[in-house]
This record gives structure tokens, sequence and C-alpha cells, in this order.
């Protein structure tokens, strides 16, 4: 049996990894970093993936580790809001402070080999895998994209899930385990913001007199779990454009508004194993096993970005926002529509 390297030990990486490993593939994983820690996400996974993370694990280690399931989501935006709605099925909250090292442990245990705090480079050989992340890109059409993250500690949502739009992005307030809120938000910038180290919490309460400022006022955050990231690229690329196996977002970003990322960064590394262990098995070539790849990640995919695409544009456009809420009021089915076109 041939081995697989993985480059990226993110949520697409590990999840391809445990996947090939529960199928006595042979597997190496390369991860800069380390296990736990914080990472820019929403933490709110929904879609299909939540049902693929839940045959990967089971339902059991995920709650011990204080996954909770949220249905119901409030949009914000200043004071006011739409009517609560319920999602069309519930999202899996669980930090990713939590979730990746859940998923590295379960690796390890089935005989992964994880070289943590390797950087590797790229190699465009057989049988390798990219999982790096997000592919940089300093600006778009003039903007450049600022993701900022940290937990609330003992803060009280009444609602559930919210999603607050502000003049300059959105932040979403997600309950994760034990009593955290975990707060991310998208941001548009014109400039780098050199003074982020003090300025995070401004960006992240949202403007004086908001719903959002008025929930985060006083509020008490874990400073150690703060992080952010920048250059983000929100651009669709397809698979069959790009060389090797790639996935998660070293594919493709979907616009974190739409909250299908991390599914994505599932779905593809499900969709990657069927070839990938047919081609370790010596069945098929390398070049056979590539291309079933990219033409099933396109194909699965393809719809969603569109749609998400269109739902970022007009959402965090500053022209495009005040459109998209006063359609939303008319129609409160919108938004439940808008959802379902990104799963
Ligand atoms: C602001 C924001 C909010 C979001 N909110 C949500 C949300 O609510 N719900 C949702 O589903 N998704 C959300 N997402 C998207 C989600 O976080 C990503 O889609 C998901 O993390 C992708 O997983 P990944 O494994 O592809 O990449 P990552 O999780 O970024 O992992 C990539 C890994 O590769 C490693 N790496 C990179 N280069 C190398 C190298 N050369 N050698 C070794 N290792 C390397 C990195 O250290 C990293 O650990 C959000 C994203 C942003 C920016």
């Amino acid at each position: 049996m041939k081995s697989v390297y993985i480059v990226g030990g993110g949520l697409a990486g590990l999840t391809l990894g445990l996947r090939l490993r529960q199928l006595e593939i042979p597997v190496e994983l390369f991860e800069a970093g380390h296990y736990p820690r914080h990472r820019v996400c929403g933490e709110y996974l929904s879609g299909q993936g939540r049902d693929l993370l839940v045959s990967l694990l089971g339902e059991t280690p995920l709650s011990q580790a204080g996954a909770r399931s949220s249905l119901q989501l409030r949009i914000y935006r200043g004071k006011a809001s739409l009517t609560e709605r319920a999602l069309p099925r519930p999202a899996l909250c669980l930090s990713r402070y939590r979730l990746d090292k859940l998923l590295a442990d379960a690796f390890s245990r089935v005989g992964g080999r994880i070289h943590a705090q390797t950087r590797q480079p790229i190699l465009r050989e057989e049988g390798w895998v990219t999982a790096t992340g997000r592919q940089p890109s300093i600006r778009e059409v003039g903007w450049r994209w600022l993701g900022l993250k940290a937990h609330a500690l003992d803060l009280r949502l009444p609602d559930g899930l919210e999603m607050h739009l502000t003049p300059w992005g959105y932040v979403g307030l997600c309950p994760v385990e034990e009593n955290r809120v975990n707060v991310c938000g998208l941001f548009r910038t014109r400039e780098p913001v050199p003074n982020l180290i003090h300025q995070w919490r401004d960006w992240l309460s949202g403007p004086p007199g908001s719903a959002l400022h008025e929930r985060l006022r006083g509020a008490n955050w874990d400073e150690s779990s703060f992080s952010s990231v920048s250059a983000l690229s929100l651009h669709p690329r397809r698979a069959s454009d790009q060389p090797g196996v790639r996935v998660g977002d070293s594919l493709t970003m979907i616009p974190p508004l739409t909250g299908n990322g991390m599914s994505m960064a599932i779905e593809g590394a499900f969709l990657a194993v069927g070839p990938l262990a047919s081609w370790a098995a010596g069945k098929v070539s390398w070049s056979e096993c590539t291309g079933k790849i990219a033409q099933s990640l396109d194909q699965t995919f393809s719809s969603r970005l569109a749609w998400a695409r269109r739902l970022q544009q007009a959402v965090l456009h500053p022209l495009g926002q005040p459109i998209a809420w006063n359609l939303s009021l008319l129609f409160p089915s919108l938004p439940h529509l808008l959802f379902r076109q990104t799963r």
C-alpha cells in the first residue's frame, strides 16, 4: 500500500488523514503549528459537514468536549433585528481549540503520524495533498479582508446564534463549550490596521448604540483566545484549474458569512478519500486520481460558491447591505432561502 502525505493539519487535512487511516492507508501529516490552538473561525459548523464529522468521531467525544447544538439564529443591523428563525438543521458549535485537538488525537490513535511545528514545502509529487488553508490575497477589488476572533466568558445569548451586520462587515456570536461565546468578525478595510493588538475589542464590539455594542458592553474577554487573519482571498477557485490534490481553504474559500467553510473542508476531504484509496492500492494512476477528485469537488461546490459570492457582495457591500436588509424585512423567508443555497 502506498503512503499519502498531507501538508496542513487544519480541519481538511485532519479529516482526510483520519478517514484514510480508518481504511488502513499509511498517512503522514505535516502541520506548521501545534495543538491545541485558537484560530479565526465562527466555530459554527452547519450543513453536511456536521453529519460527516459525527460519523468520523462519534457523538460522545464531541459532546464530552462540550460541543453544543444551536438551532435558532437572529440577524441584527444596528439596533434592529429580523424575526428570529430556526435554521433548517441544527449547527454544531465547538471551539477550534477543542475540535482540531480532538481530530489530531483521533488521527494519532489510529496510527497517523503527525509532524507538528513542521512547515513543509509543497511538493508536486505523487501522493502529496495540499491542505494548507487559505491562499492569501492582499486586496480584492480594492478592499482588504480582516478576520478577528476572541472568546467572551459568561455572556448570555438569549436567542442562540446571532449575526450582527455592521457598516464595515459582520460579527457572529456563537455559544461554544463551557459558557464561552465565540465572537468572530470579518471586516473590510482600505488600509492595513497597524494597532490591532489594542483595537480588536473595538472592532468586534461594533458601533456604539448598536445591539452588538450593548451585548458586548463589559464583556469578560479571554485574551489568550484572540486571533486574527488578514489577506483573505474570497474569490472562488475551481479544483480542475489547480495542480495536484487540494482540499479545504487551500482549494477555495467560501465567504465566511455563509458559515459553510468548515463543512466544505470536511466534505472535500471525504470526496478525496475514495480516489486516494484507489491510488494507494495501485488501482488507478495519480493523474486519474487527481482528475476524479477535482471533478467531484467542482461538481459539489460550484453552485454554492456562486451563491455565496453574490451573498457576500450584497451583504458586505456598503450600498448592497441596506438593500439586502430591506428585502429581508419585506420577504422574511429570503435569508432562509439564501442559507439553503449556500449548503
Ligand atoms: C472570519 C472567519 C469566520 C469564519 N467562520 C466560519 C464559521 O462560522 N463556520 C464555518 O464553517 N467556517 C467558518 N470559517 C471558515 C473556516 O474557518 C475554514 O473554512 C476552515 O478552517 C478551513 O479549514 P482548512 O483545514 O482548509 O484550513 P485551516 O483550518 O486554516 O488549516 C490549515 C493548516 O495548514 C497549516 N499549514 C499552512 N501551510 C503549511 C505548511 N507549508 N506546512 C505545514 N502546515 C501548514 C496551518 O498551520 C493550518 O493549521 C470562517 C473563516 C473566517 C476567516
